[in-house]
């Protein structure tokens, strides 16, 4: 459970639920397909900590019941300040749900979800926070939205995509997510991703209206980050600018998270001897870092957070 979280566009995370499903980041049985932080953190640090909520295999999706009771009860951050992330000055806390574990993996029932994680959102307290729901399940989120009717206007639903491929996969479904909120996290980026122009203007008359007639888009934020870990692999900052660059053009919020472990030749050095290296096809080379922190894209940062203060309870 985290109170406070690194993660630059949350205050605080919970995990109502530890374990996975899996997706293209883990695949039991693929070594090639075992990237994801989560797992190591699993089953590297908490099973042995706390066998009796975390199983021995990451693929065993347990319950944690409370937990999203404890985070509804956290102290209410509207109108406070964040030192670490001015960007979230002013904002309800905002708490990023399912970071270690998928919380909409099969074996979780949609009664667990409906009492759990919607009853800990509709509380009086869970309505001073605004909350993050983060899946690779946006279909079954979509239909845990039609059967709840909607979801609160303090939820911004998320789906992460990877690839260009997932992408076509779960977009579509995000948009069938009945919600106010909706972003996308493209984390780790892992090749250009191109966003449909139908996806993005679902929600508004076509043509665009003329300038100066605000857009309500159907995505809100965009969330791009690189890999990190020691089986990370480097992304390439072109694809970071090409989706910065399509979220500018449709007036959605872009926060670029980081670079992760690999570091393109344009955004820093000089690189020690030695340092590993990846050469891309046109030529250029991206270096292997241990600070996987580093936020500035072609010199400067992009922290663009959606106006949630109009959600806050
Ligand atoms: S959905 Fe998330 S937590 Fe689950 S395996 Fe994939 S990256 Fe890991």
């Amino acid at each position: 459970m985290g109170l406070h979280t690194n993660i630059g566009y949350a205050d605080s995370t919970i995990n109502g639920t530890s374990g996975c499903v899996g997706c293209e980041l883990f695949m039991p049985g693929h070594p090639e397909h075992a990237t994801c932080y989560a797992r190591l953190v699993h089953e590297h640090r908490l099973a042995a900590a706390r066998p009796g909520l975390y199983a021995s295999s990451f693929a065993e999706v347990r319950l944690i019941p409370g937990r999203f009771a404890q985070a509804a009860n956290w102290k209410d951050l509207r109108g406070t300040a964040r030192p670490d992330k001015p960007w979230l000055d002013g904002l309800p806390r905002i708490i990023f749900v399912g970071d270690l574990g998928d919380f909409l993996s099969p074996a979780v029932p949609d009664e667990y979800l409906e009492r759990e994680l919607l009853g800990a959102i509709q509380s009086k307290n869970g309505r001073r926070h605004f909350w993050l729901l983060l899946t690779k399940q946006p279909q079954r989120l979509a239909q845990l939205s039609l059967k709840w009717g909607g979801l609160p206007g303090h939820v911004m639903a998320m789906t992460t995509v990877t690839t260009q491929a997932t992408a076509d996969l779960r977009l579509p479904w995000l948009l069938k997510v009945r919600a106010k909120w909706r972003g996308i996290s493209v984390e780790p980026m892992r090749g250009p991703i191109r966003l449909a122009k139908e996806w993005l203007r679902e929600a508004v008359p076509y043509p665009p209206p003329c300038r100066g007639f605000r857009i309500e888009p159907a995505i809100h934020q965009v969330i791009c980050g690189g890999e990190s870990g020691m089986l990370a692999r480097p992304m390439h900052p072109q694809w970071a600018r090409d989706l910065r660059d399509q979220c500018q053009e449709e007036w959605i919020h872009f926060f670029f998270k980081q670079h992760g472990n690999w570091l393109h030749e344009s955004q820093g050095g000089p690189w020690p001897q030695h340092t590993p290296a990846h050469q891309w096809p046109d030529g250029t080379v991206s270096y292997r870092v241990s600070d996987k922190s580093r936020r500035v894209l072609d010199g400067s940062e992009w922290s663009q957070m959606p106006a949630i203060m109009e959600a806050a309870a």
